[in-house]
């Protein structure tokens, strides 16, 4: 028996209806020796079949895309009946979605609900904020649809939290966007660097910093009124200061293991390497999941510690960020100056929050 398996499956590859500009994975997808669509049933029961033999303690499932939702309701009920019938060793299985919310209806809302699935919606802001880069193919707002789905989850209990693509431009515009999140009842939130290398438009470090400080003093002032907003950057570095691991593995200073598949059975190390050189295999592989050498790399890799993180204070609660944000030999996070300026300006009052909180609880983003 192994630990807990994360699998990041991705039933419709990169297809997706929306047209948003900062899409990283359809520019990773376009530049892939692999054609686009939706996940073969045989490919999707041969993943299971694999995965369950590994008789893991527990099975963490996240939809993605492009769109996921693309690959249709029925896809997932299928996908859902065969863990049911599959499963006879009842290992504990969560399940999570990521999507735009075009398609989310009463059907798929139930879906949710029925299966427990935690969904994540993107939602950048506001109108204005949101209609920058995430409208559809003819470049017509969606924002009115997503705030739909939103309601429709909602309205039958489904949990779900709002991811946001921070860009230079929606980084400034936190206070509006928290204010704006907090009235409609969003409660859950996660922001995510803008990063892209293709675009030359990165996030930047002066734009990371004024958006980290912002947003804690904002997070923090709600929090000394007793009213505790779920900021998964934030929750994570409470729970590093209370002695806890996070659970994101970008902050865990070495990439996690899990496992990204692709519709047509490809197995990767991340989402943010689903490209030809960081292919482990496929799920018709007799072990896929078993460790390859370019598998031991890419962890091995994740593992280099820059002079700098060595001797820097903060190093047990930043832990060198993300590799892809790692530059200089993958050593050396991007962001650092961001970071410094940070953990200098917020560590007391965390610690603050972190001794306030009893053992064992920190809280939010699972
Ligand atoms: S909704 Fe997601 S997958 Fe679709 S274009 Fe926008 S960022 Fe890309
Ligand atoms: S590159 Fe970042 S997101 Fe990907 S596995 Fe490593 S730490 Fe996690
Ligand atoms: S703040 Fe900079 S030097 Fe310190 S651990 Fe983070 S990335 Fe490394």
């Amino acid at each position: 028996m192994r630990n807990e398996l994360s699998l990041l499956i991705k039933p419709a590859g990169a297809l997706c209806d929306l047209g948003c500009s900062y899409c990283f994975y359809r520019r990773i997808a376009a530049d892939r020796d692999t054609a686009p669509g939706v996940m073969q049933d045989e490919t999707a029961e041969t993943l299971l079949e694999r995965v369950l033999s590994l008789r893991p303690a527990a099975l963490s499932i996240a939809f993605q895309g492009g769109e996921p939702t693309l690959a249709g309701l029925s896809w997932y009920r299928r996908f859902l009946q065969n863990i049911a019938e599959k499963n006879t060793a009842k290992i504990p299985v969560n399940l999570s979605i990521q999507t735009n919310g075009m398609h989310i209806n009463d059907d798929w809302a139930r879906l949710f609900k029925e299966h427990g699935f935690l969904v994540g919606l993107s939602l950048d802001g506001d109108k204005a904020t949101n209609d920058r880069f995430r409208l559809d193919k003819n470049g017509n707002s969606v924002y009115e649809c997503t705030l739909a789905a939103a309601e429709l989850l909602n309205k039958h209990g489904v949990e779900f939290n709002i991811l946001s693509v921070l860009t230079n431009e929606s980084a400034y515009e936190i206070e509006r966007t928290y204010a704006d999140f907090k009235r409609r009842g969003f409660r859950f939130l996660q922001f995510i660097p803008f990063v892209d290398e293709g675009t030359g438009q990165s996030l930047t470090s002066e734009a990371y910093t004024f958006f980290l400080k912002r947003c804690f003093d904002l997070w923090y002032a709600d929090f000394q009124k007793g009213d505790y907003i779920s900021i998964r950057h934030i929750d994570n570095y409470i729970r590093i200061l209370l002695g806890e691991p996070p659970e994101n593995c970008a902050m865990c200073g070495v990439c996690g293991r899990y496992y990204v598949i692709e519709a047509d059975g490809s197995v990767y190390p991340c989402d943010f390497y689903c490209k030809d050189t960081y292919r482990l295999g496929t799920v018709f592989d007799p072990a896929p999941f078993d460790e390859s050498e370019t598998h031991r790399t890419f962890l091995t890799d994740s593992c280099r510690i820059h002079a700098s993180c060595a001797a820097c204070k903060y190093a047990a609660l930043c832990r060198g960020g993300c590799r892809r944000d790692r530059t200089d030999e993958l050593t050396k996070n991007k962001y650092c100056e961001a970071y410094r300026a940070f953990f200098d300006y917020a560590l007391e009052r965390m610690l603050t929050v972190a001794r306030s909180l009893p053992e064992g609880e920190g809280k939010g983003s699972e």
